[in-house]
């Protein structure tokens, strides 16, 4: 499908249209849309890999085994702010104009939030938010920001307007994140107007650094050794000259900022050492992070069934991106690789979606909004949705002509984690990033331009990204086929390289 219309477009045209073309439903389900922060699709039981002995997540694996699970499911752009833009928009960063951490989405451009409202829903978004303005639902009551992992304050909808609206629950002085939105989660689906279906976003905090897990998980994994991933030790030809030395590191390979430092790792250890006390230092804050995210995913889902609504209720769960679990020994997300690209997505909806499916089809975060409109009754998505609803796919069908391969960019150029900018094509069998490596006019890049490259991974082979392949005889033929389909990808969702004359200068010396 092309995109043809600007970001400009009144949302009111759309929801017009769409307000006759609602499903008539004798009862609607309830929709409980879950989703973490920087929570990786490997940190999940349900999606297998080197973690998943630990069991990291038995509720998310519950609700996978009684649903659909998506194996490759991805972000557009690998970072908190523009990847929620996405999700509330249905359309990529140049499009929605939030590329970077600094962008924001006003009231009006909420499209799903208005949507679900039209299609009858009573809409609340409760947790981290981080699109700074007003959320335009029934009920909220948000993080500012980041928010706090301990005693936060919140943002609640009331009779004090935005944003002076804060408020500090008394009780919750001791209270993790986790533990306090999901308290105020439970509150609203106890209070909630119940003539009509709820559809309750419901947003952790967790697992985003600094990783600060419930005192009551201090104990767990602490006599494990939690497994490495190859990568971390040995990197026979991941990168290229765009990325050599940049992002930020488990060990001391970065000097500016690794994880030994956020660990307090004694500098002293020798680079062996200290990476190996990093990583499980890490990994260990990560998991008991992650645990208090999952015990909650059970308070909610125990207070469905108590209430008789876990059958009438399609539970989503995904997290706004993936995240560098030190593979290649990177820490944080943003890079294009597979564990940052990636993101979880399952859906349970009885009675529609087979218990313990999968699909491997390529989706997404641009297809949540035209999802979650399908499920709440719209027969039809607004032109101006970039996405694909994925209903088609839950049903069990493969419906013609899906997308063949996904497009991803990152724009905040050498910013916090020193990662440069850079876009891709991700197809089933290979991904082929260009690296052009340009602050452009993207708030909050880092100035100064670094090393333009390619890269080029075979996944069929090597689906951990050991082997940059890119100028490889072999691979000549599909880099041309796949520089032509990433042009044409480009184009098709309206991401003009033109616009930026530095760019097609990089483009004209690098391209080839
Ligand atoms: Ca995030």
């Amino acid at each position: 499908m092309k995109f043809r219309i600007s970001q400009n477009l009144p949302v009111w045209a759309g929801i017009l249209a769409l307000s006759l073309s609602l499903q008539s439903w004798a009862e609607r389900p309830n929709i409980l849309f879950m989703m973490s922060d920087d929570h990786a699709a490997h940190a999940i039981g349900a999606y297998g890999g080197r973690l998943a002995p630990l069991n990291p997540t038995p509720n998310i694996d519950k609700i996978a085994s009684e649903g659909m699970l998506f194996k490759n499911a991805f972000c557009a752009n690998s970072i908190c702010t523009p990847s929620r833009a996405t999700l509330i928009t249905g359309q990529y960063s140049h499009v929605n104009g939030v590329t970077t951490l600094n962008g924001r989405v006003e009231p009006e451009r909420q499209y799903l939030a208005h949507l679900m409202k039209e299609a009858g829903y009573q809409t609340a978004m409760i947790g981290k938010w981080h699109l700074k303005e007003e959320p335009a639902f029934d009920y909220y009551s948000v993080l500012p920001g980041q928010g706090s992992y301990f005693n936060p304050i919140l943002r609640e909808a009331g009779k004090t307007p935005w944003p002076n609206n804060t408020k500090r629950y008394s009780g919750y002085d001791s209270k993790h994140s986790s533990d306090v939105v999901t308290d105020i989660s439970l509150r609203w689906l106890k209070n909630r107007d119940k003539t009509k279906p709820f559809f309750l976003m419901h947003h952790f905090k967790a697992p985003h650094d600094n990783f600060e897990n419930a005192e009551r998980y201090d104990w767990l994994y602490q006599d494990e050794t939690i497994p490495e991933p190859e990568s971390l030790w040995r990197e026979p030809n991941h990168g290229s000259s765009a990325t050599d030395g940049m992002g930020t590191s488990i060990g001391k390979r970065n000097n500016r900022r690794n994880m030994g430092h956020h660990m307090f790792v004694d500098p002293s250890l020798d680079k062996t050492a200290y990476k190996r006390t990093a990583y499980q230092r890490y990994l260990k804050k990560y998991l008991r992070t992650v645990r208090g995210v999952d015990d909650n995913i059970g308070r909610l889902i125990a207070h469905l069934k108590e209430t008789g609504q876990y059958e009438n209720t399609i539970i989503v769960y995904t997290s706004d991106q993936g995240f560098m679990l030190g593979e290649h020994d990177y820490i944080d997300k943003r890079w294009m690789y597979e564990e940052s690209h990636r993101v979880p997505l399952i859906v349970r909806y009885p009675g529609v979606v087979a218990a313990g499916s999968h699909s491997s089809l390529l989706v997404n975060n641009s297809d949540f909004a035209p999802t979650l409109l399908q499920l709440g009754g719209h027969k039809s998505v607004p032109d101006y949705m970039q996405g694909h609803s994925l209903l088609p796919i839950l049903k069990g069908n493969k419906p013609a002509n899906w997308r063949k391969a996904t497009y991803y960019r990152y724009w905040m150029h050498m910013a916090h984690h020193d990662n440069p900018a850079h876009y891709g094509i991700r197809t089933q069998e290979y991904k082929l990033i260009f690296f052009y490596g340009l602050p452009l006019d993207a708030p909050g890049a880092q100035k100064g331009p670094t090393q333009p490259g390619w890269e080029l991974y075979d996944l069929r082979n090597d689906p951990h990204e050991m082997h940059n392949v890119y100028g490889q005889v072999d691979y000549k033929l599909v880099t041309e086929q796949l520089k032509q389909e990433l042009l044409e990808l480009k184009e098709d969702l309206g991401d003009r390289d033109e616009k930026y004359p530095e760019l097609m200068k990089v483009r004209e010396r690098f391209w080839n």
